[in-house]
């Protein structure tokens, strides 16, 4: 029986470079996007995929490509929906036009991610975005209107002239906007990027930390789950898709730069285009030995309120107790629960527990 029930697909194309961006990501030319298509269709093909539960399409920016080829992307994924109970796209609030909008309801897409970042326009602006937060207000009223409300927004904590007064902006103005699920991750300067060759230098950790806090605090009160490291949802709202990886469960991964975890081992496709339109998908293979799915498995599982079950380190009590009475974990029956606190400072649990 096939165990694989979750399909990650990647679109790298964009219209503009983000300056702070360290994703698999192309400069969105048409012929290119073309052919991507075509060897997407095989590679998907090549997998057995069938009785999928999620499908998650990122980027990239999905909604990138023109109306005609983004219809054809939805039409290569149409075989594999049937039976799929959450169907996420990414989106950036530009290109999500109500035309498109309607595309993605009719192909069965249930939930959308919207990248946000912040709602500041100056910001924005100064991190080469090419949205306003007039147009994410539009996008998300034509999402609702056409039936689609199962509605994530991206932000990102410590973007440059970003503040205290900023973010408790930012979230007033994304709470109005009545979403089901926000999730909001730390600025990382990555070499190579723009950000990193104008100098600027990611948020300290008592900063980040600060930022965290006052998420946490707005959200919270708000009526949103803290349910993992850097997301919040409604009840009932949390990602399906992305409950697979912190399960350490498999997944197929498709597209340039994905990676994907089928039986014992974990890949990673070239993020070369001429390579991956030459149909050279995989790069990389890792053997995933019992060792490194205890290692894993801990490692993702700390990640949620899901926990982690007690019988993969069972060998580390005096740790455990340490760890619980210090108030970074709890017990509850068989599983230990990161705290808020603990989530802060996963590194330091991973480390006793691994
Ligand atoms: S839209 Fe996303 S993937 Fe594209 S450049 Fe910006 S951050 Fe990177």
């Amino acid at each position: 029986m096939n165990k694989v029930k979750s399909l990650y697909i990647h679109v790298p194309f964009c219209h503009k470079i983000c300056d702070y961006c360290d994703f698999t990501k192309l400069q969105y030319f048409r012929n290119f996007a073309v052919k991507y298509l075509d060897a997407l269709e095989e590679e998907l093909k090549a997998y057995q995929i069938k009785d999928l539960k999620t499908i998650y399409v990122g980027g990239g920016t999905p909604t990138a490509l023109e109306d005609d080829l983004f219809e054809e992307l939805l039409k290569i994924i149409d075989p594999y929906v049937n039976g799929v109970e959450e169907y996420t796209f990414e989106a950036n609030p530009e290109s999500l036009s109500l035309d498109k909008i309607k595309m993605l309801k009719s192909h069965g897409v249930n939930r959308v991610s919207i990248g946000v970042q912040t709602t500041d326009d100056k910001i924005l602006n100064m991190v080469n975005r090419d949205h306003t937060f007039e147009q994410v207000k539009t996008a998300i009223k034509s999402l609702k209107e056409t039936g689609i409300d199962n509605i994530n927004v991206d932000l990102i904590l410590g973007l440059p002239h970003s503040s205290e007064t900023i973010l408790r902006k930012d979230l007033e103005n994304i709470l109005s906007l009545n979403i089901k699920h926000i999730s909001c991750y730390g600025l990382t300067v990555n070499p190579h990027t723009v950000l990193f060759n104008k100098g600027y230098k990611e948020p300290e950790g008592d900063l980040l930390r600060a930022f965290y806090d006052t998420v946490e605090e707005e959200l919270t009160k708000n009526g949103f789950v803290h349910y993992e490291v850097s997301n919040w949802a409604k009840p009932g709202y949390q990602s399906e898709h992305n409950l697979t990886y912190w399960r350490n469960e498999e997944y197929f991964g498709c597209g340039l730069g994905a990676s994907g975890y089928i039986g014992e081992t974990r890949y990673k496709n070239t993020v070369n285009l001429s390579q991956y339109i030459d149909r050279v998908f995989v790069n990389e293979k890792e053997l995933v030995s019992e060792k490194d799915k205890r290692t894993y498995q801990i490692m993702l599982n700390l990640r949620t309120i899901e926990g982690l079950d007690i019988s993969f380190v069972k060998d580390k009590q005096e740790e455990i107790d340490s760890l619980i009475s210090s108030g970074l974990l709890i017990k509850k029956d068989h599983k230990l629960i990161p705290t808020y606190e603990g989530m802060m400072v996963l590194d330091q649990i991973l480390l006793k527990l691994i």
